[in-house]
């Protein structure tokens, strides 16, 4: 089984995480000064990262499929240079995604729409169901 903190916490449980190799406390529990200082330097580092990436993306207007598929691209490009952070990039892909089948199902139904109208006007009166 897992090594688990032996932190108890507020509500009573223990806390779930992993305790540093040499403790049988993690890294938010355990009290030595010198790992709070680890602890802060990484807390510290980490909002800096963060600052750092954070991405300024012009605004975009999808309104065609070829606009979906120019938006993906330039995510997907942007993903490789590493010039957005990867939740950043998900987050463009699934939203780019959600329109590209909305703006499929609207074609396929503006299509299915002008078949119907050309089937009807073909068909003689008498044999309309
Ligand atoms: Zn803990």
């Amino acid at each position: 089984m897992a090594r688990q903190c032996e932190e108890i916490l507020a509500d009573g449980e223990r806390c779930r995480c992993i305790p540093l190799r040499d403790s049988a406390r993690c890294i938010n529990h355990d009290p030595r000064p010198e790992i709070q200082a680890i602890k802060a330097e990484a807390m510290s580092k980490g909002g800096k990262v963060l600052k750092r990436v954070r991405p300024n993306l012009p605004p975009v207007e999808i309104k065609t499929v070829q606009d979906a598929i120019g938006a993906l691209n330039e995510t997907i490009n942007l993903l490789r240079k590493d010039k957005i952070p990867a939740r950043t990039g998900s987050a463009i892909i699934a939203g780019v995604s959600q329109i590209f089948k909305g703006l499929e199902y609207a074609e396929l139904n503006n299509r299915m729409e002008r078949l119907e109208k050309a089937v009807l006007e073909t068909r003689p009166i008498s044999r309309r169901v």
